[in-house]
């Protein structure tokens, strides 16, 4: 038995009419199927301002995301930026010996790119890869554009395993990200 059935309110234990919704004697809602029971109707508005909520906060951060990370992106113009000349000189500084890799640019696309991740592989002698790194040129350059550079790695090897390298970019941000 329940209180939609019993004929008793089980609030107040006045006898009722056994399919009252609401007790006429203490004004309760006796069953939560009703769209007007307050219980059901603060839920049921509630739960819709919570998905309107969803809704706006996801709309909000992808709007966010577009602004930071606009189209297109650099994986749709693959080998656009491409290092045509590049040299590397060891120098001192106070935290030990840096590997510097200075070069040439060049941007085949018609997108300016800035925040350019580069790949460096080291080989010896006898062309063994001994160190690779990736680092990150905070530069810009414009479309079919040529820009200097200069990228900074912490060697992991002894200075006289460092015969060549190699160098290439992975990655790269559209320029006109807001951040
Ligand atoms: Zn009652």
């Amino acid at each position: 038995m329940n209180a939609e059935n019993s004929g008793i309110c089980p609030f107040c234990a006045e006898s009722i009419n056994p399919v009252a919704k609401l007790c006429p004697r203490c004004r309760q809602w006796l069953t939560i199927r009703s769209l007007r029971n307050p219980a059901v109707f603060i839920w049921l508005h509630g739960g819709l301002l919570a998905a309107v909520w969803i809704v706006m906060g996801i709309g909000i951060l992808s709007a966010i995301n577009r602004l930071g990370n606009p189209k297109p992106y650099y994986s749709a113009f693959p080998q656009a930026l491409r290092v045509i000349e590049s040299r590397m000189n060891w120098a001192p500084t106070k935290d030990g010996l840096r590997i510097y890799l200075t070069g040439i640019l060049t941007n085949q696309s018609a997108v300016a790119w800035n925040g350019v991740e580069f790949e460096c592989r080291f080989y010896d002698a006898k062309g063994v890869m001994v160190d690779a790194n990736h680092t990150h040129g905070f530069l810009t350059i414009q479309s079919n554009d040529d820009t200097a550079f200069r990228t900074v790695v912490i060697p992991g090897c002894a200075t006289n395993d460092y015969a060549s390298f190699r160098l290439s970019v992975t990655t790269a941000r559209n320029a006109k990200a807001w951040y």
